[in-house]
């Protein structure tokens, strides 16, 4: 059982880096049943090609068999079988093994590489598969170019036909980790007969390994089926978590488009100071401090550890004394509470936070800030309840386990209306993200100003 994995183009010895593995230096690895070894086939400037050649016992596998429920037809089948030279699960186990590191794309001195996409190439020896169109299916969306050879199943007797096992070859512009995931996932897929039970941890290893090309690809329910023994109940779990973190991915995107949606609106109203209010991990902080126009941003959160990753993503602490550290401060402290610190800014934001707050000390916020901190502009957002129809399956049917409320496009006018008239501002209401006609935006937003 034979992968090779080959990168051309340039410096390409490069390979050895990313795989964590000496060009050399060949390596084994002790398996449950058998050995893995990795050496280089070839090593050039333009050209490298690494193998993971596995050795496996078909006699260790009977005898493991008891123990490890392997998937055995039992009888002669456990001594004379063609899981020693056929690719299979003991590849994506050796892949995960031997390379586990390059899988997760980590590659230190060479992690800018490790994040592009660069020509590579894999070539699977004696991949079983019946169906050789579904080779296509599933390889073809993933960005590969596919080659593979066939084999009468012995030359001396035609009218066996063909044998059931391809050499494959996919080539294409992939990051190196993407192409290690897709070989993970999608050689079970082909050879169906995994060497150990395959429960629920399957699911998880699935998704896992799948997690950013699975719940795209036009084969994903073929893929799934396969990988999972069209064990009934495992794939439809597996489908269920792939359409629902579907679902949650354009949140993502959501996410990205209300800030730059906010930056936009305090630019146009030529604010230059601004302080944003339950500032979280300090998305929106991020983008503020791109834009000079803003001259002092101000970050609070109640949450001590909240703050210290929103520092860490802002360099604050490198930055101590520096240009940054003057225009930029975090504070911790509650909305809640009256506070002078939250004073003499142009504006404020308050993003995706009243609906964390008990409805029953709303007021004590709207005290601190409309009347206490009252900047000139407020940017308030919260989730629109309606929209929460799109989404697959939520839990009790809020957005996030910590939100204590969310409410309709009607509710969150009357209240941002009420709140306007009472400490003496105007308000206007706007949507966030792709509406539709009966639900409206997935997030709604009211600019208060004085
Ligand atoms: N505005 C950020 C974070 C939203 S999550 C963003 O859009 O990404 C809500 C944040 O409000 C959390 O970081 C939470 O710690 C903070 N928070 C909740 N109650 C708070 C309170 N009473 N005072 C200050 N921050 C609070």
């Amino acid at each position: 059982m034979l992968l090779t994995i080959t990168y051309t183009g340039e410096e390409t010895q490069n390979l050895g880096y990313l795989l964590h593995k000496n060009p050399y230096r060949p390596q084994a690895f002790d398996l449950n049943h058998g050995k893995a070894y990795v050496f280089y086939t070839e090593i050039s400037h333009e050209r490298t090609t690494a193998a993971l050649l596995l050795d496996i016992n078909p006699v260790d596998l009977a005898r493991g068999k008891a123990d490890s429920g392997a998937a055995g037809a039992g009888g002669l089948f456990d001594y004379v079988n063609d899981r020693p030279y056929a690719s299979s699960s003991f590849m994506s186990t050796a892949i995960s093994k031997v390379f586990g590191t390059a899988l997760s794309g980590r590659a230190d001195s060479r992690q800018a590489l490790s994040d592009s996409p660069l020509d590579l190439s894999a070539s699977v020896t004696m991949l079983p598969c019946r169906d050789t169109e579904k080779l296509n299916a599933v390889f073809q969306p993933l960005g590969y170019a596919i080659r593979y050879e066939t084999f009468s199943a012995d030359d001396s007797f035609a009218r066996w036909g063909d044998s059931k096992y391809v050499n494959l070859e996919i080539a294409g512009k992939v990051r190196l980790r993407d192409l290690l995931k897709h070989l993970y996932v999608l050689i079970p897929v082909f050879d169906m007969q995994k060497h150990y039970w395959v429960g629920e941890d399957e699911v998880d290893k699935l998704l896992r390994h799948g997690e950013d090309w699975l719940a795209g690809h036009p084969e994903k329910e073929y893929i799934t089926r396969q990988y999972l023994h069209r064990h009934r109940r495992l794939v439809d779990m597996a489908i269920e978590r792939l359409t629902g973190e579907a679902a949650e991915r354009p949140a993502k995107n959501l996410n990205a488009r209300r800030l730059a949606g906010i930056v936009q609106t305090l630019k146009e109203r030529g604010v230059k100071s601004v302080i944003d209010l339950g500032c979280g991990e300090g998305n929106l902080l991020q983008l503020l401090v791109k834009e000079r126009q803003f001259a002092y941003i101000a970050g609070v959160d109640v949450s001590y550890s909240t703050l210290r990753r929103a520092d860490e993503k802002l360099h604050l602490e490198q930055a101590a004394g520096s240009a940054l550290s003057q225009r930029l401060k975090l504070i911790q402290g509650s909305l809640m509470y009256r506070d002078e610190r939250f004073s003499g800014y142009d504006a404020a934001c308050v993003i995706e936070v009243i609906e964390h707050l008990d409805t029953a000390r709303l007021a004590a916020f709207e005290r601190v800030l409309f009347q206490f901190a009252k900047p000139p502009l407020v940017v308030i957002t919260t989730p629109n309840k309606e929209y929460n129809a799109h989404y697959a399956k939520l839990d009790g049917d809020l957005r996030h386990y910590d939100h204590r409320f969310e409410w309709t496009r009607r509710e969150f006018s009357d209240w941002a209306a009420r709140t306007a008239e009472k400490f003496g501002y105007s308000v206007a209401l706007s949507q966030i993200g792709d509406a539709d006609e009966t639900c409206g935006a997935p997030t709604q937003m009211g600019v208060f100003s004085l």
